[in-house]
């Protein structure tokens, strides 16, 4: 397999880089902000994106109207085709596009080669064929001929965060789409690159211009679209706070909002885990895309009775990753994705140290030859207590607590004990707890044995503060359609009014 590198990506955008993609059209709008775009592994300027204004969003918005009718009359199985067929060419250009979300993220090639465009395309393959299969309701009741139908809303928006640009554009477009609805989508600031090319797949796959199109911005452009009165509805992934914002504006057009937000999960481990198993699934949960993953679990609550063997053995495990250039295939960890991130998590890593936890690996950030990114090593922090802020705000970053239990009440309780509710993880053997377990804790996703797998078939999303509807799944498409009641008299109208 040729190995991707900076070059090749740049390469691969070298015509997108920084457009905005109206109805197919390659667009830099002049009536927005501009900024610099960055590649997190060294931090030089690639390029620039000029930021979409509100008479860019506004053309978007209208080509997405203008297209919804043809596209919601068009035939689901053929809906599908194109979901199908742009699947296929994402997996076709898989190089391409990974070594693209390497430039966009800084995380490591091996990663975006494992997960970023596989999800993406599994996912236009999961709705392509789903939409196919959908059935509506009839309930017979006698010469009321009844039924459901499920229909597109119009114009949704889709707004996502920088850790899996392509994912996250992909898990909100594919059902969108698949339901016959048209789709505004606003990547981050700081990762515009591959969402354009999805776009323009998706019309060389048989999309109707318009359908999807991609506008650049940052907050002021997410803003624009929320409040866009012809947009009936917003998906967002990204912070609590812009959650907040988005709901309360969202709320004076009165659209639907799906909200996937922050996390502080736990992960649990008990006494009778294969603690083999338990240390490969708290780095799995913490220092995959350097940490940056809204459902990590970075609260490591272990039993007593072996959390010294457990915290020894991750130690020596996390000792062994390699911190390296993104670019290179053996690197695991790669580049936080900003000077300003970078900044944050170290604050954090500063005020656990503050607090008294004992820093048993990493806690400082590592210089590499020739490259400018910020690169933070794996951070584990053992003896923690349940109050300090590197166990109780979302960090986002490589960095994992161990708080230490003696009996099952009591972790469910501490875990429980948070504002958050997006995931949550547990080892054990003993498969009663593992379902009991599973039950009583407070969040969207529960991993058993395993952490921070998403197979597109299985509902993702969470509860309390980390917001509400669910991506992925058959569940997806109650969030992209409108249940109509057809209700049909067979027989006579039973009439009331003197005739
Ligand atoms: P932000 O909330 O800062 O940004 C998310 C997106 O919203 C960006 O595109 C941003 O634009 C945009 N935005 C910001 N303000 C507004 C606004 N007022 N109106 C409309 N859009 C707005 O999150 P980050 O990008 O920093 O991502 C990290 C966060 O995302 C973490 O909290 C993480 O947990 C969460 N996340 C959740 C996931 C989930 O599935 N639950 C998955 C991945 C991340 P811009 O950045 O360009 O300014």
């Amino acid at each position: 397999m040729r190995q991707p590198t900076k070059a090749s990506a740049l390469a691969a955008v070298r015509e997108t880089i920084g457009v905005s993609s109206i109805a197919g059209t390659r667009t830099r709008p002049s009536d927005g902000a501009e900024f610099e775009i960055r590649y997190p592994g060294d931090g030089c300027v690639i390029g620039s994106v000029a930021g979409a204004g509100d008479a860019t969003v506004d053309a978007a918005v209208g080509a997405a109207l203008g297209a919804f009718p043809r596209w919601a009359a068009t035939p689901p199985s053929d809906r599908g085709r194109v979901l199908l067929r742009a699947a296929n060419r994402l997996r076709e250009r898989k190089l391409e596009l990974a070594a693209v979300e390497v430039l966009d993220t800084g995380k490591p090639i091996r990663e975006a080669l494992e997960v970023d465009v596989d999800s993406a395309a599994d996912c236009l393959d999961f709705f392509g064929r789903a939409i196919t299969g959908l059935e509506s309701a009839h309930r017979d009741l006698g010469s009321l001929h009844t039924y459901t139908r499920r229909e597109p809303l119009g114009v949704c928006v889709g707004i996502g965060a920088w850790n899996y640009p392509l994912q996250i554009a992909a898990w909100k477009a594919a059902p969108a789409l698949a339901t016959g609805n048209t789709m505004v989508y606003k990547p981050s600031e700081l990762t515009p690159l591959s969402t354009v090319l999805l776009a323009e797949i998706l019309i060389d796959c048989g999309l109707p211009p318009g359908a999807f199109s991609v506008v650049q911005g940052g907050g002021e452009t997410g803003r624009a679209l929320v409040r866009h009165p012809d947009v009936r509805k917003v998906s967002l992934t990204g912070s609590v706070s812009t959650g907040i914002e988005i709901m309360r504006e969202a709320a004076a057009t009165l659209k639907r909002v799906t909200l996937e937000l922050g996390g502080k999960s736990p992960l649990i481990i008990f006494n009778d885990a294969d603690v083999e198993r338990a240390v490969s699934g708290a780095m799995l949960a913490n220092f995959y895309t350097q940490g940056e993953i809204c459902s990590n679990g970075t609260r490591v609550f272990v039993q007593h009775e072996i959390a010294d063997r457990f915290t020894q053995r991750l130690v020596d495990r996390t000792a062994m990753l390699r911190i390296g250039d993104p670019f290179d295939g053996t690197t695991h960890v790669g580049a936080m994705i900003s000077d300003n991130h970078a900044r944050k998590v170290m604050g954090y890593i500063d005020a656990g140290i503050a607090a008294g936890a004992e820093c048993v690996a990493g806690g400082v950030e590592v210089a590499l030859d020739g490259l400018g990114g910020r690169f933070i090593a794996p951070t584990i922090f053992d003896r923690c207590d349940d109050g300090m802020p590197i166990v109780t705000d979302e960090i986002f970053g490589p960095v994992l607590s161990i708080l230490r239990f003696d009996d099952e009440v009591e972790a469910v309780t501490r875990a429980n004990a948070t504002p958050y509710g997006l995931a949550a993880g547990l080892f054990t053997r003993d498969s009663g707890r593992a379902h009991r377990v599973a039950a009583a804790l407070e969040a969207g996703v529960c991993w058993v044995n395993t952490f921070n797998q998403t197979p597109v078939e299985v509902p993702f999303g969470g509860t309390k503060m980390s917001g509400f509807g669910r991506e992925n799944g058959l569940a997806a498409i109650d969030h992209y359609t409108e249940l109509k009641s057809v209700m049909v008299e067979t027989s006579t109208l039973k009439d009331p009014y003197p005739t």
